[in-house]
């Protein structure tokens, strides 16, 4: 499956902020937005106010990188959200939100998105039961997800757990059983849930030129 294989960091001080992208760096001194919080690349003058579609530009980026999505595996969850009933833009970030890597991430038990999805990808979750390898899959109220886990992987997650907790916090539509590694889905998950601030408005707007 395609991947994007940009410098994480530079996507993170192009967003002027930090997204989280690469596990236990982010929360160290050495996360790059720390250290040089400006734009990457040569530092030109700036216009001094961006145009209005550069602001609706930018979130779309800031989205995409901090869901790991390319342009096409995003349009489409945008595509989803504009035929469903609703306001598009909750219902994109409840999207963004419910897919299984996003909350394999929010529980703590993977520092990055990139990593929650190589343990979906390599098999270690189940969803009710039944395995489910597909990191997009949308998980839906009341399932229950579990980590199937030896004991090499239960003590990274347990070091994931620890790392995690200084910075984050376990959202509130999600219950977690960190002993069984179990996560039961309480609610489906809103705006207010995010932790990236995000303008979501901007980005329906462009799609819909
Ligand atoms: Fe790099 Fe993580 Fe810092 Fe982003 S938050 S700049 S990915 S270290």
């Amino acid at each position: 499956m395609a991947r994007d294989l940009r410098p994480k960091c530079k996507l993170c001080r192009r967003a002027g902020m930090k997204l989280f992208l690469k596990g236990i760096r982010c929360v160290t001194e050495k996360c790059a937005v720390a250290k040089r919080p400006t734009p990457p690349g040569m530092q030109k003058r700036q216009r001094s106010k961006p145009s209005y579609y550069a602001l609706q530009l930018r979130e779309k980026q800031k989205a995409k990188s901090v869901y790991g999505l390319l342009e096409r595996q995003f349009r489409r969850f945008f595509e989803i959200a504009h035929k469903s009933e609703g306001a598009t833009g909750q219902i994109l970030i409840q999207e963004l939100e419910r897919r299984l890597d996003n909350i394999v991430f929010r529980s703590l038990f993977a520092l990055s998105r990139s990593q929650a999805r190589q343990f979906v990808r390599h098999g270690f979750i189940f969803i009710d039961n039944r395995r489910v390898d597909i990191p997009s899959f949308l998980v839906k109220k009341d399932q229950v997800i579990e980590l199937r886990i030896g004991q090499k992987m239960n003590d990274l997650i347990k070091e994931n757990i620890q790392i995690s907790a200084k910075e984050k916090s376990v959202p509130e539509w999600l219950s977690v059983d960190n002993q069984n590694h179990k996560i039961t889905i309480k609610r489906l998950p809103t705006k207010d849930d995010i932790t990236i601030p995000m303008q979501e408005q901007l980005i329906v707007e462009l799609y819909s030129k």
